[in-house]
């Protein structure tokens, strides 16, 4: 490796100084198995070192076994669409959610992901249904409200069936943006608009909660009756 001036060095992006460190440091194998350690490393929340230990262990299992998982990963990408309706991830035109009669369809909870609507389902509290927006609004990343599925949620709005939108978007910057973003186009519908509490951690300790959270929960308390 050669060595870089410092003014060059400062000139280059941190961003691709860590890209060639990176494939620097990680290609150390062979053709195929060094093939599919990068593509497992381009998984998210999949380190170098985890790449590696799963790819090893991919070619010490049985062939059976890896032919399911790689039928698995092809079936998921030809079978799963979203759905036309909220845009979840349904095997039909509609998912389950969508085509269940007994589904409130007043009440309409608005996630970012398909996977929250499986985190909120395993509540068993809500029994409306959902808009999916596919992301949340990041300037940075250049998501805007048009990058997500909000025409859809207006189009579904329109015909006033639904009459309450829960704003269940992540409790980050990005996911406030966009439920702040929401609100201000639902309430001039004459919506009820309600956001998700934020608040302590079940099983926490008020004492190592940060201030935010403190803050929202003091925000978010409810009244008790007797
Ligand atoms: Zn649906």
């Amino acid at each position: 490796m050669r060595l870089i001036g410092t003014r060059e060095a400062r000139r280059g992006s941190s961003a691709r100084v860590r890209a060639t460190r990176s494939t620097y440091a990680v290609r150390v194998y062979e053709g195929a198995v060094q093939d599919l350690i990068d593509e497992l490393g381009r998984l998210p929340g999949v380190g170098p070192k985890s790449a590696q230990r799963i790819a090893f262990h991919v070619l010490a299992a049985d062939p059976a076994d890896v032919r399911r998982l790689a039928d698995a990963l092809i079936e998921v990408k030809a079978r799963v669409k979203f759905c036309e309706t909220c845009g979840n991830v349904s095997q039909e035109d509609e998912c389950r959610i969508c085509r269940d009669p007994r589904r409130s369809p007043n009440v309409l909870c608005v996630v970012e992901e398909a996977k929250d609507v499986v985190a909120i389902e395993r509540t068993r509290e809500f029994r409306g249904r959902y808009q999916v927006l596919g992301g949340a609004i990041n300037p940075i990343a250049g998501v805007g409200p048009d990058d997500l599925r909000i025409a859809q949620l207006l189009k579904r709005l329109a015909d006033g069936t639904v009459t309450e939108v829960i704003l269940a978007t992540d409790p980050n910057v990005e996911g406030e943006a966009t439920a702040t973003y929401l609100a201000r186009l639902l309430l001039p519908m004459g919506l009820t608009v309600s956001r998700l509490a934020s608040g302590l951690p079940v099983g926490g300790d008020l004492e190592y909660a940060d201030e935010v959270t403190l803050g929202r929960a003091f925000e978010g308390r409810r009244l008790l009756s007797a």
